[in-house]
């Protein structure tokens, strides 16, 4: 790992205080999502002979590609467990990993592990911290798990240039991460790194200049990088909640303020998605399809298909667009004689159609 990096990712830890660093090893990867399957290979295979494959459980609705990541080289040493709420291991004292997203993505929730700590034995934790900077959430504590997953994907939005890392407690999976990165990647790239390093210096120095007298916190921190995406992420949540309110088809989870310890104010998450709830027999997605906006369904987190999920996170002109055709959907209940049809909904959309809902299906009606 490039030295500058390292230095860059414990130094904006440390001003942020979203995550110790004191006494952890620095992990990099090309992008997070390696670093998920390093962390499942070196805690899978610590034991000299692996008896079962490791049961990989998360809490639905869980990120889509955990179970596609666990399931794609059906390995020897984990396979899926599935949702953690209804994980039941016949015979408990079975090692297990419980990976804890939080905020979660999809439903930007803020998590703790939810099997892992019931059991005696205990199962080994991965927490993917992707989301937990002052952009979408409250800081309320520098987390200090075993592992713990950042990206500067999610960070700066920097995603292209595939930079990851992982805080380790353990000198030795963090040994076995980084040799799982020797052997599949031989390296992640150093051009990325120097980069990922600069933008991270830039983002440090920006927080520090901004830094009154008494440290950051209030308008001085409002004015920083994070500061200011953080407005961005606040008005685009004013504006969807604007645009389904008063719209019965669509609901949206309730955040509750909390005080952030970076920004010296109290306020509401502002999450990378919006986890859209649809009425009851609706199909979320579909309906969203039906309406030119394309999102992911709520099956592919292990949920309902009442809910899909949509990006905060794209380019302005493509979030503006997307109120626009959000906004056009509303429903009307029908007459009930009308058709013999009880019940059903007709949304409209932007076009001036009328399309008919009933779950999975929607037809054009006019
Ligand atoms: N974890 C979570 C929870 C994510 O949402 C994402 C990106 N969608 C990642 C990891 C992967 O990020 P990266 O670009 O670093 O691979």
């Amino acid at each position: 790992m490039e030295p500058e990096l390292q230095d860059a990712i414990r130094r904006v830890h440390l001003i942020v205080g979203n995550a110790r660093t004191e006494g952890y090893h620095v992990v990099v990867g090309t992008g997070s999502t390696i670093l998920f399957q390093a962390a499942l290979y070196a805690l899978s295979s610590s034991s000299a002979v692996v008896a079962q494959p490791m049961k990989v459980v998360c809490a639905a609705p869980y990120y889509s590609q955990y179970k596609e990541q666990v399931e794609l080289l059906q390995s020897r040493l984990y396979e899926w467990g599935g949702d953690a709420n209804t994980y039941d291991d016949e015979d408990k004292t079975a090692p297990f990993i419980e990976v804890v997203t939080s905020p979660n993505n999809p439903d930007g929730s803020l998590r703790e592990a939810t099997v892992a700590n019931k059991t005696e034995n205990g199962g080994k934790l991965i927490h993917d911290l992707a989301y937990y900077w002052p952009n979408y959430t409250p800081i309320t504590r520098p987390e200090d798990h075993d592992i713990m997953l950042f990206t500067l994907t999610k960070c700066t939005g920097h995603a292209g240039s595939r930079i990851g890392w992982a805080l380790v407690k353990d000198v030795a999976v963090a040994q076995k991460m980084t040799s799982f990165m020797q052997i599949t990647t031989i390296g992640v790239s150093k051009d990325s790194q120097l980069r990922a390093a600069r933008i991270l210096q830039v983002v440090a120095d920006d927080c520090e200049s901004k830094a009154g007298a008494f440290g950051y916190g209030g308008d001085d921190a409002d004015r920083t990088f994070f500061g200011e995406c953080r407005k961005v992420m606040a008005g685009r949540w004013e504006k969807l909640r604007e645009a389904v309110k008063g719209n019965d088809v669509f609901g949206l989870p309730k955040y509750p303020k909390r005080y952030c310890n970076f920004s010296g104010r109290y306020f509401q998450p502002a999450p990378a998605f919006g986890w859209l709830e649809c009425k009851e027999g609706y199909d979320a997605s579909a309906l969203m399809k039906a309406n030119n906006v394309l999102t992911r369904g709520g099956d592919t987190f292990g949920a309902s298909n009442r809910y899909t999920r949509i990006s905060m996170i794209g380019r302005e002109e493509e979030f503006d667009r997307f109120l626009e055709r959000i906004s056009g959907i509303h429903c009307v209940n029908e007459d009930e004689d009308k058709e013999g049809e009880e019940g059903l909904v007709v949304i409209h959309d932007n076009n001036g159609n009328a399309r008919r809902g009933n779950g999975n299906f929607l037809h054009e009606v006019k």
